[in-house]
């Protein structure tokens, strides 16, 4: 580093404490102790700023001729080095706090303060005490535009704050700033990425959130007026413990470490697993109306996870923290009076159950299969197919977890069997095709014949092969020709009627064919899908029953008979009929290009 210039040519400072006389001699003055020493009739309650120190007058102790201050300020970064020692007035009092707090744990700003702040408190500590005054520090990369242009006032792309909190939120912006990237690394800033964070985190949440109290308050829960021990609870709910102490536990340790993106990120996928897997997967838990051991387990621990999320997240997103706790804790008169004033979690590393663990995300991975499946062979998640298929190489553990949750994997991707595949070949065929790059120079002439060859042979042997690396043998027109396995390209296809997804490890396959009896169901449930939109159109309460009218073609007609039993339970009704009474709710739908009129009304309530 270059030398620290010290002194400022200003009025505003801290004053440089030197006086000089005519000959040059110079004094420097460190305390009211040595201003007394060398001045006469000092007040004791001067004010040690410019202008009053400035009229103080000394004697020079070697020649006894008047002594004036120079008039410098010293550099006020030399103030701010001094922010660990004058925070507390510290030498003259405060010891103890001063002990107990020096170094700090960690010191925060952005990456511009390196030859600032960071610099100016290690050299003067490093003077005094001949040690860092901070123990990390925590560096901010700038914030640019969209484009990765710095935000300047002349290229009119600066984004004002003040809009950004009022419309998107504080939470949002620093989840964004927080999880997007490390916060070392500069942003490029865009309202987008918020609206994302808004989408996938904190709306994620916040509907959890609104689920729970929805139903919290239709049943009276109260969550301090059961005990159920988490090992008497339902597997899955088990699962959500382990994940929330899992949870709890890598973010803990993240955080030891100042990894803020990291433990969010955490934080988010939680989140994402509690509303997107758990609560989607207990929602008839909370919706029945016999309070029984099921559902309460089900409360207990949307509760706890909840309350044990918003402690978590306090520190990262303080209001949403506070409004959830305020509610969720504060309001049912246990707590603290404030998220801010509770402990950070602990994990209970006794309620972490690695093997269950292990299992649910297995049957996960498949549903994430299964689900891009449909999406690729375009069949709605209401049409129930069949079977899936699964082809796994490796551990038995991951076919025992498919067999323990076959039924979860089952309804997910509302099939009606778990097939497991001897081979790939089962699910997919290959398409081998000679790699013209290399084999085009040495077999030029031969290049007909050896695609011959290829169309005519076994070619998932061949696929085999090239996998294991081994040498390909082909009968060209009576010469047998080896060929090295990088000279044959093997490219993956479905095979006919089956639509396939692999992540390397599970290749999930399901048919693209669906039975007439399959249609049939399909279109009972868009029926009931159709009601409770129906529902949510005419304002009628969750817990409101209903009568439903239908009017249908006749073989669709069939079909809603048919699965009567199965719309009505679904939909809260009480009758299924064709007459439209008066006071009725009705609409025309078009449920798979079939033309319907459907028509509801309330009759009472489950509770
Ligand atoms: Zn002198």
């Amino acid at each position: 580093n270059v030398d620290w210039a010290l002194t400022r040519e200003r009025y505003w400072g801290t004053p440089l404490p030197i006086w000089k006389d005519e000959d040059g001699h110079k004094l420097c003055i460190g305390s009211r102790a040595d201003l007394s020493k060398y001045g006469k009739d000092i007040p004791a309650d001067l004010d040690l700023h410019r202008p009053y120190v400035d009229d103080i007058t000394l004697t020079c102790p070697q020649c006894r001729k008047d002594m004036k201050r120079v008039t410098d300020v010293i550099d006020v970064w030399f103030d701010s080095g001094s922010m660990p020692y004058s925070q507390h007035h510290y030498p003259f009092e405060n010891k103890e706090i001063f002990d107990e707090n020096y170094p700090a744990d960690f010191i925060c700003e952005a990456i511009d303060q390196t030859r600032g702040w960071f610099y100016t408190m290690l050299a003067i500590s490093t003077l005094l005490y001949k040690k860092p005054s901070f123990k990390n520090v925590l560096v901010l990369g700038l914030i640019n535009d969209e484009k990765g242009q710095k935000m300047s006032k002349s290229k009119g792309n600066v984004v004002k704050p003040w809009d950004i909190l009022n419309k998107l939120g504080a939470d949002a912006l620093i989840w964004y700033f927080f999880t997007g990237v490390s916060p070392w690394l500069p942003k490029n800033f865009s309202e987008k990425a918020i609206d994302e964070v808004i989408r996938k985190f904190i709306l994620t949440l916040w509907n959890t959130y609104s689920f729970f109290v929805i139903y919290a308050k239709i049943d009276k829960f109260n969550p301090h007026g059961h005990d159920l021990a988490i090992a008497d609870r339902e597997e899955i709910d088990r699962w959500i413990i382990s994940e929330l102490n899992r949870t709890v536990k890598e973010v803990d340790r993240l955080l030891e470490d100042f990894n803020v993106t990291e433990s969010g990120r955490m934080i988010q996928d939680f989140v994402d697993m509690l509303s997107n897997w758990y609560v989607r997967r207990s929602r008839r838990r909370f919706w029945k109306s016999e309070e029984d051991k099921d559902k309460i387990s089900a409360y207990l621990t949307l509760y706890e996870c909840l309350v044990t999320i918003t402690k978590l997240c306090a520190p990262y997103i303080p209001f949403l923290s506070e409004e959830l706790y305020q509610n969720l804790v504060a309001g049912t008169g246990k707590g603290c009076q404030s998220v801010h004033l509770e402990d950070f979690p602990s994990a209970d590393r006794t309620l972490i159950d690695e093997d269950l663990s292990f299992k649910m995300n297995t049957a996960r991975k498949v549903v994430g299969l299964g689900r891009a499946v449909r999406n690729k062979i375009n069949i709605k998640t209401r049409q129930p197919v069949q079977k899936v298929s699964i082809y796994f190489n490796g551990d038995k553990k991951a076919t025992e977890a498919i067999s323990h949750f076959e039924s979860v994997i089952l309804s997910e991707l509302n099939a009606k069997e778990i097939e497991f595949a001897g081979e790939l070949a089962e699910l997919v065929s290959y398409d081998i095709k000679p790699n013209l790059a290399i084999v085009g120079k040495k077999y030029g002439p031969m290049i007909p014949g050896i695609k011959k060859a290829l169309a005519e042979s076994n070619s998932t042997q061949i696929a085999l092969k090239v996998k294991n690396e081994k040498t390909i043998k082909l009968d060209i027109d009576g010469k047998i020709l080896e060929l090295e396995p990088g000279e044959l390209l093997v490219e993956i296809k479905n095979r006919e009627g089956i639509g396939v997804e692999t992540d390397g490890e599970f290749t999930v396959g399901l048919p693209t064919g669906i039975s007439k009896e399959l249609v049939a169901e399909g279109f009972a449930r868009e029926i009931v899908h159709h009601i409770q939109n129906l529902r949510k159109e005419a304002g009628f309460e969750i817990e409101n029953t209903i009568n439903t009218s239908i009017e249908a073609p006749a073989a669709q007609q069939e079909t809603i008979e048919k699965f009567g039993a199965y719309i009505s339970k679904e939909t809260l009704t009480d009758s299924l009929g064709r007459d439209f009474g008066p006071g009725m709710f009705v609409k025309e739908i078009r449920v798979n290009g079939i033309d319907l009129k459907i028509g509801i009304k309330v009759t009472g309530s489950i509770v």
